[in-house]
């Protein structure tokens, strides 16, 4: 037992470890741009309210879900594919299986990029639903919205959502080594389309979701709020009519319709279940 608790700690400390320097340059390259390109004016993201609330999310959001995302990988390999112990599941996910496998790996972390986003647009439109609303208002609680909210998820939005969705592409057969190169770009991207920048991306906002684009969706329900659910290409919004980036506008207004909305981690945590 204390041999796993061990190995826990430290799969959690080397997260923690590849996270730091990450966070740091995130912070600096926004801080600077944000300073020649805000789309709104104020003060900077480390001073913004709620800041110890987002980084949080921002370091426990991925140790967690690395943790699910383990757990299910060991669940799916032995329900569906009858795969049990840590040598045969070493084996079975070492450079993937099937079809999916054999294509190079820049092609499948391309796949999976692209097929990820398209089933988490539909996610992220369910999750706008009245049913599921209370788990991700959370994420549209920041009132000012910058980067570092990028993770401000709750768990429950994560595990049915983004984990759910790697999990199930990874039992498809594709590679995990697409996650050294798909990690660190949903990491960048996510931070980017939050970033307090006035940035539309001009002609190509039709394709990529950028800040301007993703503010939008942080505004109320009868601005944009109901529109912009991709993550990474705006494509998907475009086809599916919910696209939305008025001309010669920016977004200036963000969070949810309730005053009383906890600002707090824990609070938050809770508050789905409270509803
Ligand atoms: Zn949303
Ligand atoms: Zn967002």
């Amino acid at each position: 037992m204390f041999v796993e608790f061990l190995s826990v700690l430290s799969v959690a400390g080397e997260t923690l470890i590849k996270i730091v320097p990450v966070t740091i340059a995130l912070g600096v390259v926004f801080a600077a741009l944000t300073h020649w390109s805000a789309c709104n004016p104020g003060r900077p993201w480390w001073k913004k309210r709620e800041i110890v609330t987002d980084v949080c999310y921002w370091f426990l959001i991925p140790l967690g879900a690395r943790f699910v995302r383990i757990g299910l990988m060991v669940m799916g390999a032995a329900l569906i594919f009858d795969i049990h112990g840590a040598d045969a599941l070493i084996k079975f996910y070492d450079n993937g299986f099937g079809l999916l496998a054999q294509m190079p790996l820049w092609a499948q972390a391309l796949a999976f990029v692209t097929v990820s986003d398209f089933l988490l647009y539909w996610f992220h439109r369910w999750y706008h639903g009245a049913h599921l609303w209370k788990y991700h208002a959370v994420h549209h609680s920041s009132q000012e919205l910058d980067w570092i909210s990028a993770a401000r998820f709750h768990p429950v939005n994560i595990l049915f959502g983004t984990v759910l969705v790697d999990v199930a592409l990874l039992l498809a057969g594709i590679s995990p080594n697409v996650m050294l190169w798909v990690g660190p770009f949903t990491t960048a991207s996510s931070a980017f389309v939050h970033a307090n920048l006035n940035w539309t991306l001009g002609p190509f906002k039709y394709v990529i979701a950028g800040p301007v684009f993703h503010r939008w969706h942080h505004t109320a329900a009868d601005r944009g709020g109901n529109m912009n659910f991709a993550g990474t290409f705006s494509l998907w919004d475009v086809l599916f009519g919910t696209f939305y980036m008025p001309e010669n506008e920016l977004p200036d207004a963000y969070g949810v319709n309730d005053k009383n909305f906890p600002e707090g981690f824990g609070g938050q945590l809770i508050y789905p279940f409270l509803q």
